[in-house]
């Protein structure tokens, strides 16, 4: 087997200032990039620090004791996140999810959901306010994060079998404690509440069918993710994606199923339900369908770098315009500015693409930009 090389490289410098344009870009609520996709959907990076070492996400070679995560002060406080997220609303986001790295390890994160539950978009709707987790602190954790105002949680769970997911973790977690946050979450009211396993060619695909088992009928909509070529220290390969097709096709043998009308429009998951109509399964086929046409997120680092791509190379940064004391005006147009500028689509062009491009060399983290 070829010898795996991990490219060091710090994406987290690359961002560069913000721009403030000569012409005030206004929030209306109706923002369009440059190909006409609107914006939507926040995520928000609350840490770029994790209790798990996932080897598709923060490989323990590269994520050891000697990695430096970005010092405290360098983080958005929430104060900060709220400022920002509100102009984000005001230019037409009704969706927030918070992310990380684990998000449930960033101290106090209820006083930012408690914030942010307050916001509004231009019509007076509150947001949908979102969080995904490893669900390792969630029994804990589930009820105050309900009370501070969080609506709902996606959980990230790669199998049931223990053995397979403490391999996964890296960091020999039992799956029972991740059942078990599921479950407090469910009986917090946090749902309706999704799922989400990736699955890894000779890692976890065996858990497919014992996973879609478990989960159905259950209220919770398990989502298959197809392993993706983010970041630059997972070593992917094209051949460790199990394509979303060959997913379904494993289930419908045991289990038929019907496809469903997608819930709305940029949605990233294809829906399929069971035909005997206890409950539905979503794939999100990012390799093998981009779904880049609809996309409508934008990603803010830990640090307040806005991307607007999972495989941008370059963040925009908003955390010096902030603290050089700009007007919620500037800030505003700023952030109009870059998403009337965004171009991405990389995942409709990454077959297209020369191996170079595609090896991620120079692409940001997953753990920092969050998923
Ligand atoms: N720590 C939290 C968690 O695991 O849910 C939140 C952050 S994690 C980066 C967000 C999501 O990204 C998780 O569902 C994870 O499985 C997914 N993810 C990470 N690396 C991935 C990869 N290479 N391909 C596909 N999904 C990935
Ligand atoms: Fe941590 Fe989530 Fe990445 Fe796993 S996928 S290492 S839990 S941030
Ligand atoms: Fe959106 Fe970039 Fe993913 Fe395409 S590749 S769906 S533009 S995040």
């Amino acid at each position: 087997m070829a010898e795996r090389v991990i490219p060091l490289v710090d994406q987290r410098a690359a961002a560069r200032a913000a721009t403030v344009p000569a012409h005030a870009i206004a929030p209306s609520g109706l923002l369009a990039d440059a190909l006409g996709r609107p914006l939507r959907d926040l995520r928000i990076s609350v840490t770029d620090r994790c209790n798990f070492r996932c080897s598709y996400c923060m490989p323990k070679e590269v994520f050891d004791k000697d990695y430096t995560y970005l010092p405290h002060g360098d983080l958005l406080t929430f104060e900060e996140i709220t400022r920002v997220a509100r102009l984000f609303v005001a230019h037409g986001v009704h969706k927030v999810r918070l992310t990380g790295g684990e998000p449930l390890l960033r101290k106090n994160i209820e006083i930012l959901i408690a914030q942010l539950a307050q916001l509004r978009t231009p019509d007076g709707t509150p947001l949908d306010l979102t969080l995904t987790t490893n669900g390792s602190l969630l029994a804990r954790k589930a009820k105050a994060l309900k009370a501070a105002g969080l609506h709902r949680v996606t959980v990230s769970l790669d199998g049931l079998d223990d053995a397979v997911f403490r391999r996964m973790n890296d960091v020999d977690f039992p799956v029972a404690e991740v059942l078990a946050g599921i479950d407090a979450a469910r009986e917090a009211g946090l749902g309706p509440i999704k799922v989400n396993m990736v699955v890894k060619r000779g890692t976890n695909e065996h858990e497919i069918l014992p996973m879609a088992r478990h989960f159905k009928g259950s209220g919770i909509v398990l989502r298959f993710i197809e392993y993706m070529d983010v970041g630059a220290t997972n070593g992917w390969r094209m051949d460790e994606v199990v394509p979303s097709a060959e997913v379904i096709e494993t289930i419908r043998r045991e289990l038929p199923l019907v496809p469903l009308e997608a819930a709305a429009p940029g949605e990233t998951a294809q829906r399929w339900g069971y035909a005997d109509g206890k409950g539905e399964i979503g794939v999100i086929s990012s390799v093998t369908q981009a779904f880049c046409g609809d996309c409508n997120r934008a990603r803010l680092s830990t640090e307040g770098q806005v991307y607007t791509c999972l495989f941008a190379t370059q963040g925009h940064d908003l955390r010096s315009l902030i603290r050089g004391g700009a007007s919620d005006a500037d800030i505003a147009s700023a952030i109009g500015h870059v998403w009337q500028g965004r171009e991405d689509r990389y995942s409709q062009l990454r077959a297209s693409l020369p191996p170079d491009a595609r090896a991620g060399q120079r692409r940001v983290e997953m753990s920092y930009i969050g998923g």
